[in-house]
């Protein structure tokens, strides 16, 4: 970015070469950061017929899906949908194999809830698995039946089955996942995100997807990719290849190293200092012994990495913090920047504690609109109120970046945005008003603090000189909208990376504009009108 400023002072900039784009009155941001997001994972997601309730209401509707997807198919070739939930279909119940024959005679199908957890096959995907009426359900798995008849449910540890026949992902689906999801992601002014776990879809197969991706043109946003860590990881090869956290360039660069702590809540398995309501013995799940936790960490910091640890239960994150302290106890480092993910159920002294180790939170503020209701119901309201705590995060000097991890949330960030600025659940359910943020400081979160935490901050997050010209205009002026505006009556028009036009919703923008001719952007809502 060359220069940025009001009318007056861009007017005199303004040369025979320089396109002007006319904002009237929208808003144009600094390009998104989602700070938190598994770009592989959406993009072969997008992949999928897609049967959300949005998407297919009714039985029928999911079934003419599967029907025009089989016959566009080749005999033989599988059928994969995503999505549904039997709870908002109007059958309320499961689609049944029989009508997934039906629908697809000739086409083995795999149709997967919108959980992840249950799968719904036909006849032709039960005989490729080679599974019958005898065939009987490994522990934590459930293979249904009814009348003695299979129903083609198959939940848990029982989808191994399926997945072990399901076709395997190429490198070459990788790297359309890559640019699919890539391209997604502009189209909603997100310029730059962080690939929380690369490695957990193909191993190190992604590191090389995301080279080949770089190098042929097929990488459409700005990545820093997080390196699965922990045993079944890739950073010990990734280290051995020199891909430590800094490496890399504006475009592709390797980030901070991923480890899980705990579940999620949700699922009553992200671990809490007290119990969840109604299970009194109930505190969730550790997944490693404190010891096991702080040996990786040391052993991730001493090679010179940054860490980005899930937790989301307090009792997690008090393991974190320990691990982290002991690890800068051993080498000191004031700018490492370790990170927690998700982070959703802190408390007050450990919020300090952050702050005293430099240890900054990125929160998915959107699971309080998604998941609130379901929060309230498994810790209380007390609880929820006071998760994903984000201005006092602010307040305690941390700066806590908004992602949405995709696919578990849509990358979206609209409803994102609601979430920091209403704090209400998908019922309208107030929760933790104080902690709701105004537009800048929710724009920050997405933008400014994304880059900080990425360690991006000297190249993006602002409109600033020198810095890179990614900028996102949306459809109406942000800084005066509703937050209900922003979550149902909201676009991004006009997406820049670089200086380049890589999305032009209305085409507004006519010819491609090279980046020279960008002299400026408007740094608020003030257009460059002429
Ligand atoms: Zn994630």
């Amino acid at each position: 970015m060359l220069a940025a400023g009001s009318d007056g002072e861009i007017e005199p900039l303004i040369g025979r070469a320089t396109r002007v784009i006319d904002l009237r009155g929208r808003l144009a941001s600094p390009g998104l950061y989602d700070a938190h997001l598994h770009l592989l994972p959406v993009g072969l997601a997008m992949a999928e017929l897609d049967v959300r309730p949005r998407q297919a209401p009714t039985l029928a509707a999911l079934l003419a899906k599967i029907r025009d997807s089989a016959a566009a198919a080749r005999p033989g070739a599988w059928v994969t949908a995503r999505g549904y939930d039997q709870s908002r279909l109007d059958v309320q119940r499961h689609p049944t194999r029989h009508e997934l024959d039906e629908a697809a005679p000739e086409n083995p199908v795999h149709l997967v809830r919108c959980c992840g957890h249950v799968s719904i096959v036909n006849s032709a995907a039960l005989r490729i698995a080679q599974v019958d009426e005898s065939t009987s359900a490994p522990a934590g798995g459930v293979i249904e039946k009814r009348d003695g008849r299979l129903t083609g449910l198959f939940a848990e540890s029982a989808r191994d089955r399926i997945r072990a026949v399901l076709p395997a992902v190429t490198d070459a689906d990788l790297v359309a996942a890559i640019e699919r999801a890539g391209r997604h992601c502009l189209s909603f002014g997100i310029t730059s995100v962080m690939d929380a776990a690369v490695g957990s879809k193909a191993g190190f197969r992604e590191i090389a997807a995301y080279r080949t991706a770089r190098a042929t043109g097929r990488l459409p946003v700005r990545v820093n990719q997080c390196l699965l860590g922990g045993p079944g990881g890739i950073v010990d090869r990734a280290y051995a290849e020199g891909l430590v956290t800094g490496a890399g360039d504006d475009r592709l660069s390797v980030g901070p190293v991923k480890i899980f702590t705990d579940g999620s809540a949700g699922a009553r398995t992200a671990a809490m200092s007290a119990p969840y309501l109604g299970e009194p013995a109930n505190q969730g799940l550790l997944c490693l012994a404190p010891q096991e936790l702080s040996a990786l960490v040391r052993d991730y910091h001493a090679r010179g990495y940054q860490l980005a640890i899930h937790a989301i239960g307090d009792r997690a994150i008090d393991q974190v913090l320990d691990a982290y302290a002991l690890a800068l106890d051993d080498a000191a480092d004031a700018d490492r920047r370790h990170r927690i993910e998700h982070c959703s159920f802190v408390r007050p002294d450990q919020i300090a504690r952050m702050a005293g180790l430099s240890v900054h939170p990125v929160p998915q503020p959107v699971f309080i609109h998604e998941y609130g209701e379901l929060y309230r119901a498994v810790v209380g309201a007390e609880r929820t109120a006071a998760s994903h705590p984000m201005r006092s995060w602010i307040e305690a000097g941390l700066r806590p970046a908004a992602s949405t991890d995709g696919p578990v949330s849509g990358i979206e960030p609209f409803p994102n945005l609601y979430a920091m600025l209403a704090r209400r659940s998908s019922a309208g359910t107030l929760l933790g008003a104080a902690q709701a943020l105004t537009m800048p400081e929710a724009l920050a979160a997405y933008t400014a603090h994304g880059a900080y935490v990425n360690r991006a901050e000297r190249h993006r997050g602002r409109l600033l000189p020198g810095l890179a010209a990614d900028v996102a205009v949306f459809s109406r002026d942000l800084l005066a909208a509703s937050p209900e505006e922003v979550l149902e009556d909201t676009l991004c028009d006009l997406t820049l990376l670089g200086g380049e036009i890589v999305h032009d919703r209305l085409g507004e923008a006519g010819a491609r504009v090279a980046p020279h001719q960008l002299r400026s952007m408007p740094s608020s809502r003030h257009a460059i009108a002429k």
